[in-house]
């Protein structure tokens, strides 16, 4: 159904329980549903150490893994074993850690991923200081020609994706967005014609 509708990627949030007040999935989700798509999956690991899991979840056929700048005492180490193990590696940031400490590592960098939510639940209200951390963002990615990706994730919609969007984010994560709409495929059309509108192409 997302395949159909034009989504690039699947974006599996993994919460321990620890680091988010939530319990999902673990690497046999991941296991099961690589088989069935040829779509990225983009595998968002909120919990603790995630350094012990990162090969389960590699294994399980993740393409890229997300671990949190919050959750991680060696970041550098972290990011170099993701590398390591042949997928690429992204840092999220909660909505108050400041994205300046993203400075030295952003080099090192395939991904960031903004959290537009307290990580934790779905469904939950859009923060706006998104937009100026992205825009923020971007300036430096710009500045230092760096090949980093900008995700963005958490209580983005139809009518702010296009906003999200123009702030500069490349790859936008929707989950009750698009699952809790009466017909996702054509959410995910709409949405991508919001974002062509945001940027003035003719749809
Ligand atoms: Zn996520």
């Amino acid at each position: 159904m997302v395949e159909a509708g034009g989504a690039e990627w699947v974006h599996i949030d993994v919460m321990d329980g620890h680091f988010v007040p939530n319990l999902t999935v673990g690497p046999l989700i991941v296991e099961a549903i690589r088989p069935i798509t040829k779509l990225v999956l983009d595998v968002h690991l909120m919990i603790e150490d995630p350094d012990a899991y990162i090969p389960q979840f590699v294994n399980a056929g993740a393409d890229l893994i997300t671990v949190h700048l919050e959750a991680c005492r060696h970041l550098n180490r972290t990011v170099g074993h993701i590398k390591s193990l042949g997928v690429k590696a992204g840092v999220a940031v909660n909505p108050a850690t400041p994205i300046g400490l993203l400075e030295e590592i952003l080099p090192d960098l395939d991904l960031v991923l903004l959290m537009s939510v307290n990580p934790g639940f779905g469904g939950q209200s859009f923060l706006p200081s998104l937009y100026r951390r992205a825009r923020t963002l971007r300036g430096w990615i710009e500045r230092e020609a760096l090949d980093c990706t900008i995700e963005a994730d958490g209580g983005i919609k139809l009518d702010n994706i296009a906003q999200v969007y123009r702030a500069g984010v490349d790859v936008i994560v929707s989950g009750s967005g698009v699952f809790e709409t009466s017909d996702p495929g054509e959410t995910l059309r709409e949405m991508q014609r919001a974002c062509d509108r945001a940027l003035g192409v003719e749809v």
